[in-house]
């Protein structure tokens, strides 16, 4: 099962890849774990993407690519994945395609999380609140300067993916303003039925 889940910052994407991933045992790659890793490594790629990320602004497509394409030729990865942050360019998206083909495979369904943009700063806030309470790490684009950045790079270059995956009938769209656990129903009840839940709330504004 190869699933990417789509939705712009704040709309739970993480959370969601991580229940699911469980769910389904297979792993959760998170492109923006992948980076934050190889800052606090401090390795030369985490070096020079460093001052990017934390304006909020996206990476080059080629570093991203080839981080994703590393990672899913590893061997827990050979029964399927979830994809939590990428892609997020059309670049990216058809580099995917054409990295999955040269297996034979191909991404089975992606999930969009709906949500209000209203509620995005407030849950980033949030966010930053609780693991700067709980001693964790506080991300240091989770603020609303590069909030502004990220959602500006999601509308300009992330949400034109949702077209291209419903044109390839495999986008399901889902409630994100739900609870964490009927999110999670929501999305495991789309990959039983292939079919996207009811929208009763707000899409995207
Ligand atoms: P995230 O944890 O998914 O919110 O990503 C945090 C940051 O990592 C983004 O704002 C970008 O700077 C960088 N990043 C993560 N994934 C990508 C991607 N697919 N393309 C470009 N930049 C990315």
């Amino acid at each position: 099962m190869r699933i990417v889940m789509l939705g712009p910052p704040g709309a739970g994407k993480g959370t969601q890849a991580a229940r699911l991933a469980d769910h389904f045992g297979i792993p959760h790659l998170s492109t923006g774990d992948m980076i934050r890793h190889a800052i606090a490594s401090g390795t030369s790629v985490g070096i020079s993407a460093q001052a990017a990320m934390e304006r909020g602004e996206l990476l080059s497509d080629e570093l991203i690519v080839t981080f994703v394409d590393e990672r899913i030729r590893e061997a827990d990865a050979s029964m399927g994945f979830i994809l939590d942050g990428f892609p997020r360019t059309p670049g990216q998206a058809s580099a995917l395609d054409a990295i999955l083909a040269q297996s034979g495979s191909a991404i089975d369904s992606v999930l969009e999380l709906m949500v209000d943009h209203a509620v995005l700063l407030e849950r980033i806030l949030k966010r930053a609140e609780v693991a700067r309470l709980s001693g964790r790490t506080v991300r240091r684009d989770d603020n609303s300067e590069a909030l502004n950045v990220r959602l500006h790079a999601y509308a300009a270059e992330t949400a034109p993916l949702s077209k291209y995956y419903q044109d390839m009938g495999i986008l399901k769209a889902i409630n994100g303003l739900q609870d964490v656990d009927a999110v999670t129903q929501s999305a495991l009840s789309v990959l039983r039925s292939g079919r996207s839940s009811p929208m009763t709330a707000p899409t995207l504004s």
